[in-house]
């Protein structure tokens, strides 16, 4: 937070990009990065490259219970990479609101209201097109990946009462959304 890269629009790319070497390696680079940082997206402009790009994989929910999981409708999503994405927000099926984080404003959480479900066009590694349909948490996760595209972070979106520090939000946890926003 606070590198200017962060608050840029990132600029698309071309299929010869896509498939150079640079572009196969950076997306080794942001997979390896995420998982080590046991995130579930990462977007290009976080590692300080300006680029349409964000890798998502959301396949780890041992910390989560089944009561955790059916709320925020959570499910595996196996590794894949979203390039020169375009979001279309399914109006018809409202918002959920969730406490979320992001690896570039470290030790905090906060609720954002997101679309339940959200359509995605986008190219995948191979500069093939990709249309993803979304619910969820994976909807919500593409939607703060591509924020970070577009110069967004989720501080912008939050509900400023809610935000608070990862090491509390642990501690209180067990709150439901809710309570902790009438407190
Ligand atoms: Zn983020």
């Amino acid at each position: 937070m606070g590198h200017p890269i962060l608050r840029q629009v990132a600029r698309e790319f071309s299929f010869e990009e896509i498939v150079s070497p640079e572009i196969q390696d950076l997306i080794e680079t942001m997979k390896a990065t995420m998982q080590a940082a046991s995130g579930v997206g990462l977007a290009a402009p976080q590692i300080g490259k300006p680029l349409q790009l964000a890798v998502i994989e959301d396949m780890d929910h041992r910390n989560l219970n089944a009561e955790q999981l059916a709320a925020r409708d959570r499910h595996l999503v196996p590794f894949h990479v979203s390039i020169n994405p375009r979001l279309y927000i399914d109006e018809s099926t409202g918002n959920a609101e969730f406490f979320e984080g992001c690896l570039s404003v470290p030790e905090f959480v906060g609720v954002v209201p997101r679309a339940e479900s959200v359509c995605v066009e986008c190219l995948n590694e191979r500069g093939e097109p990709v249309v993803i349909q979304a619910k969820g948490w994976y909807a919500r996760i593409l939607q703060h990946e591509i924020d970070h595209l577009n110069g967004i972070l989720y501080i912008d979106k939050v509900q400023l009462p809610t935000l608070m520090t990862a090491e509390n939000y642990s501690k209180f946890m067990q709150k439901s959304v809710k309570e902790i926003q009438t407190e």
